[in-house]
């Protein structure tokens, strides 16, 4: 399925977020969303998700989710929202019950979802007994149990460590070449948006505008660190994102 996003604006209050945002997430592909703290990111996704409704402009919905999708526009958060009480197996059948399937169904699915993020031998653990990298791929394996139309990743690593986050980086680059899934991933990390993003909106500063959109041509699964055009966007996007920063920076600093 394809999410096309037409000139979403919003406020709260006397607050303007977002100017005019449009942009397309053709299915099969991901779209990596950079800009400054506070440009409204977080709320372009919740919009996006319909959890938001905007001032103004249209999220539409392009074809029809696969038939087998439980939940078409399924989020990822960087805090996991984990139940504690519930083991890693519990956390994913969770959001497969009130969907009519049995309970033989159920144990299939999680079993698969497990198994594909390397966490079968964990299923019976308590999400407090595992790393930060562990809990998110619970989280991950959840999102793939309702067979997502589009996901949408809300700064879904920013809490882990520099190691974890390129061992997860390599986990959902395994997931999207094998089951090429559309998404929208929210990120300020500038190395997780030229490693993930078949193509990177760089927003502006509140109220949020599509300054830029980058396209990175090299296919996921042959980007490598040190790739001298990764680099070259990398540094692009960074002259993008400090002239926004520093704007936005002066803006907070003369009141
Ligand atoms: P980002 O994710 O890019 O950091 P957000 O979308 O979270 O930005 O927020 C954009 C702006 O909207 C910020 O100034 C924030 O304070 C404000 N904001 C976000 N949510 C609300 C809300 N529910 N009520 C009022 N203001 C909000
Ligand atoms: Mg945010």
């Amino acid at each position: 399925m394809e999410l096309r996003l037409e000139e979403i604006r919003h406020a709260y209050g006397q607050t303007e977020v977002l100017d005019g945002i449009s942009l397309d997430v053709p299915s099969g592909q991901i779209l990596c969303l950079i800009g400054p703290s506070g440009c409204g990111k977080s709320t372009l996704l919740r919009i996006a998700g319909g959890l938001e409704r905007p001032v103004s402009g249209r999220v539409v919905q392009v074809g029809e989710p696969e038939g087998s999708s439980l939940n078409p526009l399924t989020y990822i958060f960087q805090d996991f929202a984990l139940l504690p009480w519930r083991s890693v197996a519990g956390n994913v059948a969770l959001v497969l019950e009130d969907h009519g399937l049995s309970r033989a169904e159920i144990a299939e699915i999680t079993e698969d979802v497990l198994t594909r993020t390397g966490l079968i031998d964990f299923r019976e653990a308590f999400p407090k007994s595992l790393s930060g990298g562990m809990k998110q791929r619970v989280a991950i394996a959840r999102a793939l149990a309702v067979k997502p139309a589009v996901w949408l990743m809300d700064e879904p690593l920013s809490a882990l460590d520099a190691q974890t986050r390129e061992l997860l980086m390599d986990d959902l680059v395994g997931l999207w070449t094998r089951a090429p899934f559309t998404a929208i991933y929210v990120t300020h990390n500038l190395a997780e948006a030229v490693r993930l993003g078949h193509r990177i909106a760089v927003l502006s500063r509140r109220p949020g505008r599509v300054r830029e959109i980058v396209e990175v041509r090299t296919p996921l699964e042959a980007r490598r660190t040190a790739d001298p055009q990764l680099e070259a966007h990398q540094r692009r996007l960074w002259s993008l994102i400090r002239d926004e920063a520093k704007a936005a920076d002066r803006e907070l600093i003369g009141g």
